[in-house]
């Protein structure tokens, strides 16, 4: 460990810290302008229901062509923008994307689809939060039904943002309501199910229980039979074997959405699969 008082490790310690620190901060700076050079773009992940394999809905998933040279999982930038505030900005971008597209379907006849789009804390402290969302689905002239706003479990957790009210406001506006990674964010359950949420998604940490046989698939048998019985819609996210999908299907679960099926794609792909599976 360098508690060594030899000058060379704690010059050398440093120029490492120097260097991330840099990296960082260019990321950053890169992020700043990533929007207004259109290096943002928003690819929709299929939600498929396992009875028959059709296609119900999409999740929008943000995506970053940092420089128009390498991708940048949303993984690495949301913390970033959350931290800076660009997330509201963002924020705002992808739900009009996702209006686009809905637009987009209902012009090529597609009236069925919902599009899921992901909202973080973050965006819940901006005052006008509510507001602008309402606006943007009323200028786009769409039903709000359409859109599905992903709210992570953990949110609900911080009560600071009032999340019950905003959700009703939302809810009672005509948004369709998922709480996102269900069973990660050690939110009280009784608080949880009080919530107004239309559909449950189980994180794909629990379907991956379904390999692994353990305590986790008590967990996930649980949480499914909770979501049956409370009248929840279930989205269980990650399936990528046909032994996963197969036991989610036979647990009832509405819809999977995993590489199984789907990876995230551009829209022209996803326009693509859906005119061909409406010919079969
Ligand atoms: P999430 O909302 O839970 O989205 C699901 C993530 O799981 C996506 O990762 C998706 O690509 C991935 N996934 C789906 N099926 C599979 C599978 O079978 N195997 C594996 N390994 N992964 C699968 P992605 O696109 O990298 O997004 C990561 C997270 O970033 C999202 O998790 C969400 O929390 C956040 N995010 C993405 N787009 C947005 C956005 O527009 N706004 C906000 N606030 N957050 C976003
Ligand atoms: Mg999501
Ligand atoms: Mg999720
Ligand atoms: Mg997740």
């Amino acid at each position: 460990r360098a508690k060594s008082n030899k000058k060379g490790s704690f010059s050398f310690y440093n120029s490492e810290l120097d260097k991330t620190e840099i990296m960082n901060l260019e990321l950053e700076l890169d992020l700043k302008r990533a929007l207004v050079l259109e290096e943002i773009d928003v690819f929709y992940q299929p939600k498929v229901n396992p009875n028959n394999s059709k296609i119900e809905g999409f999740e929008a998933l943000v995506r970053w062509h940092r420089r128009k040279q390498e991708w940048i999982s949303p993984q690495v930038f949301i913390p970033i923008t959350e931290e800076n505030g660009l997330i509201i900005e963002i924020g705002y971008f992808v739900l009009s994307k996702a209006c686009d597209f809905v637009i987009d379907l209902k012009r090529r006849g597609y009236n069925q689809f919902h599009v899921g789009v992901n909202i973080s804390a973050k965006q819940f402290s901006d005052p006008k939060f509510i507001d602008n969302l309402i606006n943007i689905v009323n200028s786009k002239g769409i039903d709000p039904k359409f859109i599905d706003l992903e709210i992570t479990e953990s949110i609900t957790a911080s009560k600071i943002f009032n999340t019950i009210e905003s959700l009703t406001r939302l809810s009672d506006y005509g948004f369709s309501i998922s709480i996102d990674d269900f069973g990660t964010g050690y939110s009280s359950l009784q608080y949880l199910i009080s919530l107004p949420f239309n559909t449950m998604k189980i994180d794909k940490s629990f379907v991956d229980s379904l390999e692994i046989k353990g305590s986790n698939l008590t967990i996930l048998n649980t949480m499914i039979s909770l979501a049956h019985s409370l009248g929840k819609k279930i989205v269980a996210e990650g399936a990528e074997t046909k032994a996963q999908v197969d036991y989610l299907s036979k647990a009832n679960c509405q819809l999977i959405q995993g590489y199984y099926y789907y990876k995230p794609m551009p829209i022209d792909e996803i326009l693509g699969i859906i005119d061909r599976e409406k010919l079969l």
